[in-house]
């Protein structure tokens, strides 16, 4: 920690995670500049706070690379070919992101950090994993970017035997000596590619969360590519790979044999051959891909020394954030399913996997995506489409080549009021044992402010519906 007192270290960004940073850095003693590109209200508001502590904040240049920097601390935000970057890869100044500092500033006796990546799942993973930490008596926490800050957790003074750790593709970029006792890459799938350049790229930045693991690397049968990530991974002697399975576990492997959650791999009893842990049942909601998720978490507490029976207790403790995946609410016989969280097309193909009969509520911004493989693994189970959004007319262009005798309603809207308005006619279109699934494969910010407001317009709608008051849109 010391070693930070007096150096000039820069810090690329403000907001959540820059704030924060510099004012620990500033409390270790270095001589701290924050720079950003932007400079409007909330930005001076902000220097205006960490001006007082001795920070220099320099706004509406973010590529100039102040004098003297030994050092660069950057927010997720910044790409890796920013200017800035480019200018301290020349001048040899190492770049770390928020989980570095961290990682880099953990006292000696610090807790090991379980950690879980992939493209979805992480959230749920890691509140799970918590869960099952909690119910084995251990103190824990969820965190990481999951929205508690590292720094925070690390500099803080609450003691803890081991934390749950959520790991965006960002920060595994820009944390080179992270060495966790045991990671996860849940599933890959193309995101973010405009950040990492190609998909080689982003996995390769979800492969570091394998790099120097103790005890175990999790990765996903069904996904081999997670697998390809810990075969290239460096780890400590006596590392494992444990795979997880829907279907039946081989060794090293946990999975589901009939209706049971069970463990190849971590079995102590000499006499068994596997370990029963919980059952499907357990899992809220027990969809496939959130029972991938819940095997995923009992593996990395295994990993840990987590008796069975804390997975069972944890997962039965488990409540799922709210927008994943959510049920709503039952009206006239139809299940309204609310999965806004489902803002790329790999999400939302977990999720219309889930149920047989659906009226699917899409659409959004599409961020580059296309929807051929979704729509044509999803087309069987559908009983309708109504499409909302900016990017609609892509789902509604694939639909007619992969789905074409599937009735699609297109709203033409992107107004806050469209949802009623889809709820309505998505309840036209169910019949009795239907389910109405919002998930919308799409970014929410062409109607809405985030994915939560979204999921609360979707949730009132069904509301309306339920109470005969249908909402004005
Ligand atoms: P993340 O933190 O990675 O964004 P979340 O746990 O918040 O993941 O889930 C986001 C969305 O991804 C959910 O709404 C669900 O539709 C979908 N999802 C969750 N787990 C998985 C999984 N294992 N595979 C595919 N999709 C998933």
């Amino acid at each position: 920690v010391s070693d930070l007192a007096g150096r000039q270290v820069t810090v690329a960004g403000l907001g959540v995670s820059g704030v924060p940073a510099a004012r620990a850095l500033r409390g270790l003693g270095a001589s701290v500049t924050v720079v950003n590109g932007s400079d409007g209200e909330p930005q001076r508001a902000q220097a205006a706070e960490l001006e007082p502590l001795g920070i220099t904040v320099r706004l509406g240049d973010g590529a100039t690379l102040p004098d003297g920097t030994e050092l660069i601390v950057t927010t997720p935000g910044w790409k890796p070919t920013s200017p800035l970057f480019l200018a301290a890869a020349e001048a040899s100044v190492p770049i770390w992101g928020d989980v570095e500092l961290a990682w880099r500033l953990r006292g000696t006796d610090a807790p090991p950090w379980l950690a879980v990546t992939g493209t979805n799942g992480k959230t749920t993973t890691v509140r799970m994993l918590a869960a099952i930490l909690e119910a084995a008596g251990l103190r824990t926490a969820a965190v990481g970017n999951i929205g508690v800050s590292l720094l925070d957790i690390v500099l803080g003074d609450e003691p803890y035997d081991v934390l749950a750790v959520e790991l965006s593709s960002y920060q595994l970029h820009w944390a080179p000596s992270l060495r966790a006792h045991s990671g996860a890459v849940l599933n890959l799938a193309p995101d973010h590619l405009d950040w990492h350049g190609s998909m080689a790229a982003y996995a390769a930045d979800k492969g570091r969360i394998y790099e120097g693991n103790q005890v175990a690397c999790v990765y996903n049968v069904a996904d081999p590519a997670t697998e390809d990530l810990v075969r290239a991974a460096d780890v400590e002697e006596g590392c494992r790979a444990i795979g997880f399975t829907l279907g039946t576990p081989g060794p090293s492997q946990l999975g589901v044999v009939e209706d049971l959650l069970v463990d190849r791999a971590f079995v102590a009893d000499r006499q068994k051959q596997a370990q029963e842990l919980a059952e499907v049942s357990d899992v809220n909601p027990p969809a496939p891909h959130n029972i991938a998720n819940a095997l995923a978490a009992a593996a990395l507490a295994r990993a840990y020394g987590v008796p069975p029976t804390a997975v069972r207790d944890g997962l039965r403790a488990f409540r799922p954030d709210p927008h994943r995946v959510e049920h709503v609410a039952d009206v006239d016989g139809v299940a309204y399913v609310d999965d806004s969280k489902a803002t790329n097309t790999h999400a939302a193909e977990a999720s219309l996997g889930a149920y047989e009969h659906i009226v699917w509520i899409a659409g959004g911004l599409a961020k580059g995506a296309t929807f051929d493989e979704l729509v044509l693994t999803a087309a069987k189970r559908l009983r309708g489409v109504v499409l909302i959004g900016a990017d609609r007319a892509l789902i509604r262009e694939a639909l007619a080549r992969h789905a074409a005798d599937v009735p699609v309603v297109d709203l033409d809207r992107t107004d806050t009021g469209a949802m009623a308005a889809a709820v309505r006619e998505a309840a036209r279109l169910a019949r009795p044992g239907d389910t109405v699934l919002m998930a919308p494969a799409c970014a929410s910010m062409d109607m809405f402010t985030n994915y939560n407001k979204r999921g609360d317009a979707f949730a009132a709608a069904v509301h309306g519906l339920a109470s005969g008051r249908v909402p004005d849109d």
